[in-house]
């Protein structure tokens, strides 16, 4: 597939696998996925998994994701987890924002811009997820809505971070439901964000930014999902927790 930038596709692991477990996972996509160049792969396990599956995808095409950040460095904070402290397991991306955490954890488009600055100071790249509900997509309010959380969620970073960050679109009623935003829904939200990103820093910085799109990718909706024009890879939870799907997913986008 011919792309304007290279794709993405990202396996969000959440609260789910063993260290055993994880490390079966990664070798077997190590094999499935050893001839792919096209497409950036990346694996986001739990915290426990890190230093492990860090180890087992040295010198491979797969890179490593965590899940989530603290938004200081080293300190007084109990249970954060310091980007420096990613680092050392040669941890690459961070997603941040995801809607789970915007849910559960109640974080806000101000604590994830902070996230995203502290990401990008520690030379770790954000995946800084958006997304409208179910309730606003029907009240129409979806651009609005995701309008005010790239624009918080960006706050305060440069344009050069702003170009080096992964955008995830990721509709809520998609996430986990098997309700897949068609091509078409999806390739207008992408749009619509990247005509935000204009606004913010201009033409040239917006085109570089990968925007991926995320809600029940499965193999047989990432082809169509990924010939989208603004559609820049995927973010994926369900479907990535098993070789034969995620690997699947990535062949059919290339
Ligand atoms: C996600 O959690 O980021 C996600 C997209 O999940 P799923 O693929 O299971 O919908």
């Amino acid at each position: 597939m011919d792309k304007e930038r290279k794709l993405i596709i990202a396996g969000n692991w959440k609260c789910n696998k063993t260290v055993a477990e994880s490390l079966a996972l990664v070798a077997d996509l190590r094999r499935e996925l050893a001839a792919v160049k096209e497409v950036d792969v990346v694996v986001c396990p739990a915290f426990t998994a890190l230093e492990s599956v860090s180890k087992a995808i040295l010198d491979s095409n797969i890179r490593l994701g965590a899940q989530n950040m603290g938004d200081n460095g080293y300190g007084a904070f109990t249970g954060e987890i310091a980007p420096g402290m990613l680092k050392e397991f040669s941890v690459g991306y961070v997603i941040l924002g995801h809607s789970e955490r915007r849910q559960f954890q109640k974080e806000s488009d101000a604590l994830i811009a902070r996230k995203a600055a502290a990401a990008h100071g520690a030379n770790l790249i954000p995946i800084v997820c958006v997304g409208e509900t179910l309730a606003e997509r029907e009240a129409g309010i979806t651009n609005p809505v995701v309008e005010t959380q790239i624009k918080g969620s960006l706050a305060g970073l440069s344009a050069e971070q702003v170009e080096r960050t992964v955008i995830a679109y990721e509709p809520v009623w998609a996430i986990g439901t098997g309700k897949t935003a068609t091509s078409a829904q999806a390739q207008e939200v992408h749009a619509f964000i990247r005509g935000v990103l204009v606004g913010l820093h201009g033409d040239a910085v917006a085109r570089r930014v990968r925007i991926q799109y995320g809600g029940s990718v499965k193999p047989n909706n990432a082809r169509e999902l990924m010939s989208q024009p603004d559609v820049d890879g995927a973010l994926v939870g369900g479907a990535s927790l098993e070789v034969r799907s995620f690997a699947d997913i990535v062949k059919n986008s290339i």
